[in-house]
């Protein structure tokens, strides 16, 4: 068998940074100048990669990038009296609220409280219901990433049978709900799978498979079915290197498609982000 080819998250990473950086010139010949704003509680060391990571990208593509940086100890409802500034603020167009929240902040009452047409990273009822319901809207980042991949191999999604390993709002269902409108057959497992021991079965049958718990090597190679596409949406910290959830050198020998860990979904992920900033402008200025 022929070892798979990987999907490198960069082809579709520079298609969607150029479309950006063409809407944003755009959006300036209107006098509009695109400004995601991101809101920070406490001290978090891991965020600021990810903060960096974004800052780079929005400047690359013309999109201001600021942030409001908060003491861990600020109140619930000090933040919610920020958001609430910012979500009447016309000069913001995207804001990012960045988890995990301190203790005795209830992260879901805030988020909620996010104006839906600034909620870049689609994490807000409305926009999760939009999603549902097939309606446009903004969509989490990592699954707009994570289906884009799986497009850019070709595939016909109609009928295909995918798994996806991973349950949550941000990454696990908005995936399964998106590749549900692609009429695709969709299985998702998650912790209880794993304990009544069918994981392995549902892993072999995917000819697709998604991968976002986790959980480092979760996904052993020669459970991989014999020309699946595998993506791997896993981020873990082993020592001093990142890895995913699919044991790779293994996954390699039967996939005909694979993501690689770091450079596949996380790259496309942040490039999402942005795109989703300018969708939110003109969402905003749709009605005005
Ligand atoms: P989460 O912790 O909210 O959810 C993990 C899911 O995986 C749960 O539904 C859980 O049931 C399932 N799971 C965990 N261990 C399992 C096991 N042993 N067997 C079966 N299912 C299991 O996590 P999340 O926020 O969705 O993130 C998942 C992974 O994706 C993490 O590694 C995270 O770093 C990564 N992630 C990557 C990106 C990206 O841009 N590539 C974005 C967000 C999250």
């Amino acid at each position: 068998m022929v070892k798979a080819s990987i999907l490198y998250g960069k082809p579709l990473v520079d298609k969607v940074l150029n479309e950006v950086a063409e809407g944003v010139k755009a959006l300036n010949e209107k006098n509009i100048s695109p400004l995601l704003m991101t809101v920070e509680v406490g001290d978090d060391p891991a965020s600021k990669v990810y903060h960096q990571s974004q800052r780079r990208t929005a400047e690359l593509v013309g999109i201001n990038y600021e942030s409001v940086q908060l003491s861990g100890a600020t109140s619930q409802q000090r933040l919610m009296n920020i958001l609430r500034g910012l979500n009447r603020d016309p000069y913001i167009h995207g804001m990012i609220l960045h988890v995990p929240l301190p203790a005795h902040i209830d992260a879901r009452v805030v988020q909620w409280g996010m104006e839906s047409k600034k909620d870049v990273e689609g994490v807000t009822p409305h926009n999760l219901g939009r999603l549902f319901l097939g309606v446009p809207g903004l969509i989490p980042c990592t699954a707009q990433a994570i289906v884009a991949m799986i497009k850019s191999t070709g595939v016909d999604l109609r009928g295909k049978e995918v798994t996806i390993v991973g349950q949550s709002d941000i990454v696990g269902k908005p995936t399964a709900i998106m590749l549900l409108k692609e009429e695709a057959t969709v299985t998702v497992c998650h912790y209880a799978t794993t304990e009544r021991g069918h994981l392995e079965k549902h892993i072999r049958g995917a000819e697709i498979l998604v991968v976002a718990a986790g959980q480092p090597e979760l996904i052993k190679g020669d459970w991989i079915r014999e020309g699946a596409i595998v993506i791997d949406a896993g981020i873990n910290a082993i020592e001093d290197k990142i890895v995913g959830d699919v044991e790779f050198d293994g996954a390699l020998e039967k996939a005909s498609f694979i993501t690689p860990v770091p450079g596949g979904v996380g790259a496309l992920t942040v490039a999402y982000l942005m795109k989703n900033t300018i969708d939110a402008v003109r969402w905003q200025i749709e009605e005005d």
